[in-house]
C-alpha cells in the first residue's frame, strides 16, 4: 500500500496538517487496520542518505515507512550554525529525497521543534516507533533527544537508535574502543529491504530554509548522495597518491585531501563504506606509495570517530577545559580588547599574511585542511589570548564539515588546555616559510599583498616606507601590521601554560587520561609508530603525565 492520504494544499501549515488529518480519519476508517496503519518515523540527523542506513532498513522492514527530516529552530539559531551549512544540508536533503523516492518513499521535511512535532504526529496518526541513528551533537540536539527519549518512554512508543560510525554509547572502558571500531568497520554495509508501505503527508517541502545566520559561502562543495559518492572515488582512485606529501601546505591540500569531511559530517556517506571502499583500493593496488597513501588516510578514519567519542564520553567539553585549571587563563583579556583581536582574527585582519589568507581561504570556501586548523586555533588561543570557546564558534560557523564531536575535542587540543596532550604553539612566520615559501597562497587570499615580492611577502611590516608605497601595500593602510608581537607572546603563553601544567593534579590527569587517550594500535601499527616520532603529529597523547619538556615544542 502506497500513500492513502489526501494531499490538500492550504496557505498555512497548520492549515494543511489539519486538512490531511481529516482526511486521514477517512481514508484509515476505508482500511480499518490501525496497528498496521501506525507510522514507522525513520527520524534522519546527520545520516542524509540511504545505503547502510540501519534506521531506514528497520523502518522498511516493520510497516508503513515516514522518513522525517526536521529543521529545528533552535538548532539554526545556535551559534555554531551558518547559512552554508543549510544549503549545504538542503542539497543532501535533495538528492536523499531522490533515493527515497526511488525507493517508493516520499521525504517529509518541517521546520518545526522536534519534540512538538512529533507529539502532533502521534496524536494525529499514532506513531508506532521512532527509527534514527546515535548522534553525538552539541548540546541543544543533545536536549532535543533528551526530552524526545523522555516523552517516547512516557508514550511507550520505542525509539529504535543504530550507531553510524565507531562511537561507542556508554563506553565502559576505552581500551576496548579500538576494537570495536574494527568490527563495526568490517560488517557488510546494511541492505534496504523491498519497501512494503510509505506515507505521504503534507509538509512544507525543502524550499524553505530555516532562519539562520550568516552567509552562504561561494567557494564552498556541494551536497548529496551523488557528489559525495564522486569526491571518493575521485580521491581513491587518483588524488590519494599525493595525499601524505600534500596534505600539509595550503597550496596542495584542497587537491591531496579526500575534502570527504562535509559528506561524513552530514552522513551522505557512511564511514563505514568509506573504510571498506578505501581499503579494496588498496589491495587493487600494488604500488606501495599507493598503499602507504590509503594506509594513512584510513588512519584518519579511525582518528574520526576517536575525537568523537571523547564528546560523547564527556559532553561539558563543549562548553569547559578538559582539564579545569585551564579555564582560568580563558578571561585575562579586557573586553575591549578581546573583541577587537576576536574581530581582527575572524575577518582575516591579524597582520600575519599566512594566518590571513588562511581565514579568508576558510570564510569563503568552508574549508582548510588540518594544519592550517591547527594554527589558526593556536595563534588565536596562545598569541592573542582569546578564550577557545569564542573563537572555535567562528571556526565551527566557517566549517562546512562542522561536526561537533570532532571540532571541541580538536579546539582544546590545539589551544593546550587538555591536559593530556603536548603543547603546540605554532609561529606564524615560521609555518609561512615551510608551507607557503614564494607566499603565492598568501597572494591567493590577500589582494593587499598582491604587487609584494618574494623577500616581503610574508613579513610585510618589516618592509621600508618607500618600499610599501612602491608596492602599494602600506601598512597600517592597506595591510595591519602583526596585532602583538610573536615572540614575546609565545614566551608569555609557555609560561603560563607551564605554571598551570606544574601544579596540575594526577589524579585528575590521570582520569582524562583513562578516558579519552588513545590506546597502542593494533590496527594502525605503523603509522601510529611513525607519527608518535613526528614532531607535527595531531594526535599523540601521552599514556602517563606529559613530560614538562614538551613545552618547549613551538612550531
Ligand atoms: C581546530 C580544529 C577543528 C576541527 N574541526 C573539525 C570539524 O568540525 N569537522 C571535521 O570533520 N574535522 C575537523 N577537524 C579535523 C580536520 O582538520 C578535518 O577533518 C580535515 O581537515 C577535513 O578535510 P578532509 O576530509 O579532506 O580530510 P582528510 O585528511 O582527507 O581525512 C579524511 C577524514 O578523516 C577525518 N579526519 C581527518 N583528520 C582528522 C583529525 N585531525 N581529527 C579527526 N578526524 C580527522 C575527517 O572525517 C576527514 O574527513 C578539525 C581540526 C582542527 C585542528
Amino acid at each position: 500500500m502506497q500513500a492513502t492520504t489526501m494531499w490538500i494544499w492550504s496557505p498555512s501549515w497548520q492549515g494543511r496538517f489539519a486538512v490531511a488529518a481529516r482526511c486521514w480519519t477517512i481514508s484509515r476508517s476505508g482500511c480499518g487496520n490501525m496497528a498496521a496503519d501506525a507510522l514507522h518515523v525513520v527520524w534522519f540527523k546527520r545520516d542524509l542518505r540511504v545505503a547502510d542506513h540501519a534506521a531506514l532498513a528497520a523502518a522498511c522492514a516493520a510497516g508503513k515507512v515516514l522518513p522525517l527530516f526536521i529543521w529545528a529552530p533552535q538548532v539554526w539559531a545556535a551559534e555554531d550554525a551558518n547559512l552554508s551549512q543549510a544549503m549545504f544540508v538542503r542539497e543532501c536533503l535533495q538528492a536523499l529525497a531522490s533515493s527515497l523516492h526511488d525507493l517508493g518513499l516520499h521525504l517529509h521535511v518541517y521546520h518545526h521543534d522536534p519534540l512538538s512535532l512529533l507529539k502532533r504526529l502521534h496524536e494525529k496518526f499514532r506513531i508506532a516507533a521512532l527509527y534514527s541513528h546515535e548522534e553525538t551533537g552539541n548540546d541543544v540536539t543533545f536536549q532535543i533527544d533528551t526530552q524526545i527519549q523522555r516523552w517516547c518512554m512516557a508514550q511507550s512508543i520505542p525509539w529504535h537508535e543504530w550507531p553510524q560510525h565507531g562511537v561507542v554509547r556508554r563506553l565502559a572502558d576505552r581500551r576496548r574502543w579500538q576494537s570495536q571500531w574494527e568490527l563495526r568497520m568490517q560488517q557488510t554495509p546494511i541492505a534496504i529491504p523491498p519497501v512494503s508501505a510509505g506515507e505521504r503527508l503534507p509538509h512544507h517541502g525543502l524550499d524553505r530554509l530555516p532562519v539562520v545566520a550568516g552567509i552562504d559561502q561561494a567557494g564552498r562543495q556541494h551536497g548529496g548522495i551523488g557528489v559525495a559518492d564522486a569526491v571518493m572515488t575521485d580521491f581513491l582512485q587518483r588524488r590519494v597518491q599525493r595525499y601524505q606529501s600534500g596534505l600539509s601546505s595550503p597550496l596542495t591540500a584542497p587537491q591531496a585531501c579526500s575534502r570527504l569531511s562535509p559528506y561524513l559530517a552530514w552522513g551522505a556517506l557512511s564511514l563505514r563504506s568509506l573504510v571498506q571502499a578505501s581499503r579494496a583500493a588498496s589491495q587493487a593496488n600494488e604500488a606501495m606509495h599507493w598503499r602507504r597513501n590509503l594506509h594513512r588516510f584510513e588512519s584518519r578514519l579511525h582518528w574520526h570517530c576517536h575525537f568523537m567519542q571523547k564528546l560523547e564520553s564527556e559532553p561539558r567539553i563543549e562548553f569547559e577545559s578538559f582539564y579545569p585549571g585551564f579555564e582560568q587563563l580563558q578571561h585575562r583579556l579586557t573586553d575591549a580588547t578581546r573583541m577587537t583581536r576576536l574581530q581582527a582574527w575572524q575577518s582575516a585582519q591579524t597582520g600575519w599574511p599566512l594566518v590571513d589568507a588562511c581565514m579568508a581561504m576558510l570564510n569563503q570556501t568552508g574549508w582548510l585542511n588540518f594544519r592550517m586548523r591547527a594554527m589558526l586555533m593556536s595563534t588565536a588561543s596562545y598569541l592573542l589570548r582569546l578564550p577557545w570557546r569564542q573563537s572555535g564558534s567562528h571556526l565551527a560557523r566557517m566549517f562546512l564539515d562542522y561536526e561537533p564531536g570532532i571540532h571541541w575535542p580538536q579546539v582544546q587540543m590545539q589551544s593546550g588546555t587538555t591536559g593530556i596532550n603536548a603543547l603546540r604553539i605554532y609561529h606564524p612566520v615560521k609555518q609561512a616559510l615551510a608551507q607557503d615559501p614564494l607566499g603565492q597562497f598568501v597572494r591567493q587570499w590577500i589582494p593587499a599583498l598582491r604587487q609584494v615580492p618574494d623577500s616581503w611577502v610574508l613579513e610585510p611590516w618589516r618592509m621600508p616606507h618607500a618600499l610599501q608605497l612602491h608596492y602599494g601595500c602600506v601598512i597600517d593602510r592597506d595591510y595591519p601590521s602583526p596585532l602583538v608581537d610573536v615572540v614575546s607572546a609565545m614566551q608569555a603563553a609557555k609560561q603560563d601554560w607551564f605554571e598551570i601544567r606544574k601544579q596540575m593534579q594526577t589524579a585528575v590527569v590521570q582520569d582524562i587520561l583513562q578516558r579519552h587517550a588513545s590506546r597502542q594500535s593494533r590496527h594502525f601499527p605503523k603509522v601510529a609508530r611513525s607519527h608518535t616520532r613526528r614532531k607535527s603529529a595531531p594526535t599523540s597523547e601521552a599514556t602517563a603525565l606529559p613530560p614538562v619538556t614538551q613545552l618547549s615544542l613551538l612550531f
